[in-house]
């Protein structure tokens, strides 16, 4: 498959295409599409931004528009994730009288989804806990799904989800075709994979890693300077730009410190209701906020076609939520930056990351911290914040986005490389 032009997609999906400029196949779309419309079951480990969306949805609206009595269901960890695949359907085939579908997801009235589901939608698009509830409500029965996808596998096994899918498999019918995407690949991913496919072709296109358009680069600095160190990186950068912060406490302060900075931020995390999460996400697509700061819950999922910058406030918890958070840049070939801020205390789980995910000319040196009788101490033992680091000055401000002025005396230091 060359073009969407070119291969015997049904009229209404061939317009859709064409109405979101999609012309091209992606990579992972040219090799997914064809397996799928084969038949096949599919097990695709794709980089994030990837198009992988498209890679699954697109075969699937085909068979549905190919045979009305085909449903097909879309399970995502997130309901960020969940929001985004509906809005793709919709954009693709916004008369529901051609496709009906329905987005079961937590944080929305359920009487709404109940009348939704009256419908017989096409297609149901949810995460697994909304999903459930219906099923043990009976509102909603998915034997006779013969087409599943499951999303961001990877992400679900994270999140805790595995026992809620292994609930969802007993409801489903073995007459299915069944795909399987993830970012990132280990065993428990494939044994879950495993319990869901059927001799599966296998499309390891590239496990999860920043894809090489993202430059990377990491600032040593102080806990108590992170506040200073976010306003200077603010300033010096143009466009919009996702925090990646630790906690939701955190996220809520540093978005009022960023506010009363003059900046206009706004933040997503798990504490929010779900009208404030898609709120922030829409002033932040529409360019009204520049800033979003988030947890990782909204690592994953948010394809936000404009975002220039990455900023990692806070190291990830878990290493491959690296991946996901500086793929929200350089989305479809699009170029990025992502920035990480490290303190003493992290250097080795920084350097852990940079050999993991190849992070060019990011390797931080790690100074050999002193005993007060001065051995060297052994490996393993944590060192006090600042010990052996040297000072450094931020460069000064470049443009004057924002309020107050800048600190002169940051301690912090980027890395030679990668920006
Ligand atoms: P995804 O990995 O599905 O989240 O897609 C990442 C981004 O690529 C989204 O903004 C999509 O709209 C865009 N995209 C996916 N496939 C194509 C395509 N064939 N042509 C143009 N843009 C695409």
């Amino acid at each position: 498959m060359q073009t969407f032009e070119e291969s015997s997609l049904s009229p209404i999906l061939a317009q859709g295409l064409k109405r979101i400029g999609f012309l091209n196949p992606t990579p992972i779309q040219k090799k997914a599409i064809p397996s799928l419309l084969e038949g096949r079951d599919l097990m695709a480990c794709a980089q994030t931004g990837s198009g992988k969306t498209g890679a699954y949805m697109i075969p699937m609206i085909a068979k549905l528009l190919a045979n009305p009595n085909s449903q097909g269901l879309v399970l995502a960890p997130t309901r960020e994730l969940a929001q985004q695949i509906s809005d793709f359907l919709q954009s693709l085939i916004p008369d529901s009288r051609q496709l009906h579908t329905v987005r079961l997801i937590g944080g929305q009235d359920i009487r709404k989804q109940f009348k939704s589901l009256q419908r017989k939608p096409r297609v149901i698009v949810a995460t697994p806990g909304r999903l459930i509830d219906h099923l043990k409500r009976n509102t909603l029965q998915i034997h006779k799904v013969d087409q599943l996808v499951l999303d961001e596998g990877d992400r679900m096994i994270d999140m805790g989800f595995a026992p809620q899918l292994e609930q969802i498999l007993k409801y489903l019918s073995g007459q299915r075709q069944t795909s399987f995407f993830t970012a990132t690949l280990d065993n428990k991913v494939k044994s879950l994979a495993q319990k869901y496919l059927n001799n599966p072709i296998s499309l390891l296109l590239d496990e999860a890693k920043p894809v090489s358009k993202i430059k990377q680069s990491v600032v040593k600095v102080d806990m108590a300077k992170k506040d200073e160190c976010i306003v200077d990186e603010l300033n010096r950068r143009q466009g919009s730009v996702i925090v990646f912060v630790k906690t939701k406490h955190r996220t809520d302060r540093l978005r009022k410190h960023l506010v009363d900075y003059g900046f206009k931020a706004d933040l997503i995390h798990g504490g929010r209701s779900q009208g404030q999460r898609n709120q922030a996400l829409k002033a932040f697509k529409n360019g009204l906020t520049r800033i979003l700061c988030a947890t990782d819950v909204a690592a994953r999922g948010i394809d936000v076609p404009h975002v220039e910058h990455v900023i990692n406030f806070d190291l990830p918890m878990q290493d491959e939520d690296y991946v996901h958070r500086v793929g929200r840049t350089a989305r479809n070939g699009a170029e990025g930056e992502a920035v990480s801020f490290v303190t003493s205390h992290e250097y080795r789980d920084w350097n852990r990351l940079v050999k993991k995910y190849n992070i060019p000319n990011a390797m931080i040196d790690v100074p050999q911290a002193k005993r007060p009788h001065g051995k060297p101490q052994k490996s393993g033992q944590a060192h006090g914040q600042g010990q052996g680091k040297k000072s450094f000055r931020f460069k000064p401000k470049r443009n004057g986005f924002g309020g107050k002025p800048n600190s002169q005396n940051n301690r912090s230091n980027r890395s030679p490389g990668g920006r």
